[in-house]
């Protein structure tokens, strides 16, 4: 009999006890300090216990605090992480209908910006019928219980024709395999309009994300048009004639020079008459490259496309970010971490709800059967390596060159256990990290991209809204 290496103790002040939560089991519980001591006699050895605490050490066991050997744990985690990857309960396809975009963030390149939109990717009606027979290859193959198509960008409305086309022809194949269908739309919300939203609702949509970078003249500031232009106004007109139609989320990027905004847009959100019609808020900080950000402190978490430039918050997990605890790298990530339990709890404090930043992983490049296709329909591991075709896999059309046959081989031995871990508790939720993070950051996709201070403060909050909750 040992203790579970995913136990994560909070001393309750003032109340004599003890939060206790396994990551592993998701068991949440608060315990008195007999407890605790108890779980302390069972990691030193001891085995004569009373009857009582006998009792008390099945409850344990049941709810994974205690477990029959380590070795018999960490066997049952690597089965975990391989039925994760393995599922194919959820077919989960995430499209780049373009890589244009109709904003000019300074943030990100993939943007309204010189001329890139001239060049950039946009898929053609010719391969989206091709994504579509692709696709239908892979629900006769998987035979998933749901499917999920992610429209995403650049900016996914930018290219109308095709999403649409996706989205009724993806419904239509699930619909004939009694297969649910499911889309979601991650916009910057400027062509948001209820015509959209009405189109895309009998096929499926069930979420729109759009981005808010702060209160009003903050996101003007950080996400104008080319000309300057704030995009605030319109934005907030659109989710007012949508939000009755699809839940909305709102997402938002902040960085040292915006995040002390994020209350003000909070309290003009709460305000709006759509309110109640926001399923989610999530802020994140902004990615740059580590040299860029390192003056800032920003967390430098940096996807780079094939011209060697960030792609920028590319990935729409809120698991991408982090630095191994130590590490430079780690080091200059305290004020994101800092950043990001503010928000979450400013967030909370007005109702919306957002991520408790526990259960955060993990993402998507760990599950074999989510996609991501670029515009011309190369087949990525995730969105985080999207624009940078040497990180390509393969190609929808079949045909894969030897690069890409290379990369999928690199991208199939990536494990959310690494060695460098060791014993953290909270493996089991975060998976070492984004790999994107470790390709850029640290040179190395297989190493961890540590947030562990993120996970310590975001149980603690855990822990004091379980307490609050249960007087
Ligand atoms: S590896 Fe990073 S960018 Fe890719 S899905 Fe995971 S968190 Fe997102
Ligand atoms: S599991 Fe996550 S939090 Fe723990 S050491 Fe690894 S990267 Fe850091």
């Amino acid at each position: 009999m040992q203790l579970s290496r995913f136990n994560v103790h909070v001393p309750l002040a003032d109340r004599n006890e003890v939060f206790l939560m396994n990551t592993f089991s998701d068991a949440q519980l608060v315990a008195s300090n007999e407890v605790s001591g108890l779980l302390a006699r069972i990691a030193r050895g001891d085995s004569a216990f009373n009857q009582e605490e006998l009792g008390t050490i099945e409850t344990l066991v049941e709810n994974g605090f205690v477990v029959g050997s380590r070795e018999d744990e960490s066997a049952a985690l690597s089965k975990y992480f391989q039925d994760l990857r393995e599922d194919t309960e959820q077919l989960r396809v995430t499209v780049l209908t373009t890589l244009q975009c109709n904003f000019a963030c300074d943030y990100c390149f993939q943007g309204d910006h010189g001329d890139h939109n001239k060049f950039a990717e946009k898929m053609s009606l010719e391969t989206a019928r091709d994504v579509v027979g692709w696709i239908e290859k892979r629900l006769d193959e998987i035979r998933p219980e749901k499917f999920v198509l992610t429209l995403f960008g650049g900016e996914p409305l930018l290219n109308l024709p095709v999403a649409y086309y996706l989205a009724e022809q993806c419904h239509a194949l699930c619909t004939a395999r009694g297969v649910e269908p499911g889309i979601s739309l991650i916009t910057n919300g400027l062509l948001l309009a209820p015509e959209v939203v009405n189109r895309l609702v009998p096929c499926g949509l069930y979420g729109v994300k759009i981005t808010l970078d702060g209160d009003r003249d903050t996101h003007n500031r950080m996400r104008p048009l080319r000309g300057r232009q704030g995009t605030f106004d319109r934005i907030i007109e659109n989710v007012r004639q949508v939000a009755h139609l699809v839940p909305i989320t709102i997402g938002g990027n902040f960085d040292e020079s915006s995040v002390d905004s994020y209350p003000a847009l909070l309290d003009f959100l709460r305000e709006q008459e759509f309110a109640d019609k926001i399923a989610r808020v999530n802020f994140k900080p902004i990615i740059k490259s580590f040299a860029e950000a390192a003056p800032k402190g920003v967390i430098p978490l940096t996807a780079v496309g094939s011209s060697g430039k960030p792609l920028n918050g590319t990935c729409m997990t809120t698991a991408g970010a982090g630095a191994l605890k130590g590490s430079s790298v780690c080091d200059s990530c305290h004020f994101a971490d800092e950043k990001m339990a503010f928000l979450r709890s400013e967030t909370r404090k007005r109702g919306f709800p957002t991520p408790d930043g526990v259960h955060m992983g993990p993402c998507e490049i760990h599950r074999r059967h989510a996609y991501t296709l670029g515009p011309d329909g190369s087949i990525y591991a995730c969105p985080g390596f999207t624009g940078a075709k040497t990180e390509s896999v393969g190609h929808i059309d079949g045909h894969e060159e030897s690069w890409q046959e290379a990369a999928a081989e690199r991208f199939d031995r990536l494990s959310p256990r690494k060695d460098e871990c060791g014993d953290c508790s909270f493996i089991p939720v975060c998976g070492g990290g984004c790999s994107v993070a470790g390709h850029t950051e640290l040179g190395d996709m297989y190493q961890p991209s540590c947030h562990k201070g993120a996970f310590e403060s975001a149980v603690v909050s855990l822990a004091e809204r379980t307490v609050a909750a249960i007087a």
